[in-house]
């Protein structure tokens, strides 16, 4: 556990305001502020991304961009009240790269995953979510190791160390690249299957 996450603490928004100050990686140097998690703090569901995206990065909030609209989206094609989510990420600062005048997302490395993974550890502690969902590879990775696939994986319940019960899907941002309008149909209305286990799996 990083010096900044060794905090004691049973309060999700003492946890934020410390995150706020967090320098345990470089990534804090070129984003806007921290994005920590958010929604209620005893959801029966807690979300987990890779990292905030550009639309995040400004906002401070996480999934406010189009993956999240994506997601709001597809909670109620499944049937998830809204309400009853937390959304988080694995890694709380933008890493991004400049193409342009566009600030594109870069990929986190293992030791950025590392350094933040404890915010992570305690959120899910304080949250005490009947089920975590992962979304993609980065968080479905970093709650269950790197032997998960999301592709061989996804629709699966396992367990981590982090919580009782994980289910792994993909990350809606993966929905919005696909090549073709047929594509992201079709990926969307697996993705809206995979949510729709969690109804079995919460008490909602
Ligand atoms: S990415 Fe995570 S570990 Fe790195 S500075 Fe930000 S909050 Fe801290």
């Amino acid at each position: 556990m990083n010096n900044f996450v060794n905090i004691k603490t049973n309060s999700l928004s003492a946890l934020r305001a410390a995150a706020a100050d967090c320098k345990a990686c470089d990534l804090w140097k070129r984003a806007t502020q921290t994005v920590f998690g958010a929604g209620e703090k005893r959801a029966a569901l807690l979300f987990v991304g890779e990292q905030p995206g550009n639309d995040e990065d400004l906002q401070g909030k996480p999934f406010v961009g189009p993956a999240g609209q994506l997601l709001d989206r597809a909670l109620i094609d499944a049937g998830i009240d809204r309400s009853q989510a937390y959304v988080t990420n694995v890694v709380k600062h933008f890493k991004w790269e400049q193409r342009g005048k566009r600030r594109l997302h870069k990929k986190p490395n293992s030791l950025e995953i590392s350094a933040c993974l404890p915010w992570l550890e305690k959120e899910i502690a304080l949250v005490k979510p009947d089920l975590v969902i992962a979304l993609g590879a980065t968080a479905a990775q970093a709650l269950l190791g790197s032997s998960v696939r999301v592709l061989k994986d996804r629709g699966q319940v396992l367990e981590s160390k982090f919580a009782h019960q994980v289910l792994v899907t993909v990350h809606p941002s993966s929905i919005l690249r696909a090549p073709d309008e047929a594509a992201r149909d079709r990926e969307y209305r697996q993705f809206v299957r995979d949510l729709s286990k969690v109804g079995n799996l919460a008490a909602l």
